[in-house]
């Protein structure tokens, strides 16, 4: 019997690791794996979410015209300008398959966010990867010069995932700039929100008078909807036309929009919990310097480990202590800021390797 013919390209493509839940461990334990935003939904927004529930005989708002709305109002770019999708990762597989296919390049940080070779290889296109600095940031002068004229799309991660720092003001305008621009440039502002480094840049000021930058922002993590899946691109009204066109209809559910809406609504107390995430990743790192960790500068609501080889022992380590995190084996472990006893958790572990390791 002769097998069903798939696509060659589907071959190298590495399969996406989702964070793992704690093992069984006595005491309490912690998921620290996925980025994920430790507070419980805000009531308002669970009774959002729960109102549109009673609905689920309905198809969702296809055109997701209230979600762009509030997103229009709250960001003052015009409505045309948004394209949605169940998660932002959704958002950017619709925008590699409206701009790449087979023998297209597609230029990245490595190492970054780990969907992005899988984004890249599911199109037929082929990733370009380029190594970070020594301080784990993007090297931005080389991904420029990593640009050919194959290349579609050039992502630029910032915070960077796994590693945490953002990329600085001046060197993603001097980026942008020396960017041709037929090549879309994506800036992925995931963690927007936890960056407290004064020298960044808000992607909005980007995408404004720009025929070429598209930035991709998600309600899954500051806003702590990452069970619902809601993300979404702002960028040139014809690259947005372009991502809807290649969307899923009716991806994202009425629950996930009204969710995404209520939480706009709740900026306010939303912000007050990314603060109180920051304020902990400030301790977690204060605290790792003193016990003479050198960790890159965290951003995100993460914090990353180099470790090398010893990546695989250091989360068996957080293991046993009830503790979840995401190893890049040879390379380091990403932590994720969770709740202060997560936290306090991680620290002791992290000591107590200092201590037998050094
Ligand atoms: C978490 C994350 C996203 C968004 O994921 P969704 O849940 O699909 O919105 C996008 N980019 C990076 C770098 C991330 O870490």
């Amino acid at each position: 019997m002769t097998k069903p013919r798939l696509r060659e390209a589907l071959d190298s493509i590495p399969a996406y690791k989702a964070g793992k839940p704690p093992a069984a461990a006595e005491g309490p334990s912690f998921k620290l794996s996925s980025n994920e935003n430790p507070y419980p939904p805000l009531p308002g927004v669970l009774a959002k979410a729960a109102a549109a529930a009673g609905q689920m005989n309905r198809y969702p708002d296809m055109g997701m015209s209230a979600l762009h709305a509030a997103l229009a109002d709250r960001l003052g770019v015009p409505q045309d300008q948004f394209a949605s999708g169940a998660g932002s990762v959704a958002v950017l597989y619709h925008l590699l398959q409206a701009t790449c296919a087979e023998k297209d390049e597609v230029v990245y940080a490595w190492r970054s966010f780990e969907a992005y070779p899988i984004a890249v290889g599911v199109t037929g296109a082929t990733s370009v990867q380029v190594p970070l600095d020594a301080d784990a940031r993007h090297d931005l002068p080389a991904m420029s010069a990593a640009v050919t004229d194959s290349t579609k799309v050039v992502i630029v991660c910032s915070p960077n995932n796994p590693t945490g720092p953002a990329v600085r003001r001046q060197e993603l305008l001097d980026f942008v700039e020396s960017v041709p621009s037929r090549v879309v440039v994506v800036l992925d502002e995931a963690y927007r929100e936890f960056v407290t480094d004064a020298d960044n840049l808000d992607g909005l000021e980007l995408v404004r008078g720009r025929d070429n930058v598209v930035v991709l922002r998600t309600f899954s993590k500051a806003y702590g909807l990452a069970g619902l899946r809601v993300g979404y691109a702002v960028g040139p009204a014809a690259v947005a036309e372009a991502i809807r066109k290649c969307a899923l209809p009716f991806g994202v559910s009425q629950i996930a929009q009204d969710a995404a809406i209520a939480s706009l609504d709740a900026e306010v107390d939303l912000m007050q919990r990314v603060k109180e995430l920051v304020a902990e990743r400030e301790r977690v790192t204060t605290s790792l310097t003193e016990q003479g960790w050198s960790i890159p500068a965290a951003e995100g609501n993460f914090v990353w480990f180099p470790l090398g080889d010893a990546t695989d022992e250091f989360a068996a380590v957080c293991g046993q202590a009830g503790l979840s995190v995401r190893p890049f084996p040879g390379e380091g472990a990403r932590v994720t800021i969770g709740e202060t006893s997560a936290n306090d958790g991680l620290l002791e572990v992290a000591a107590r390797w200092r201590a037998e390791h050094h």
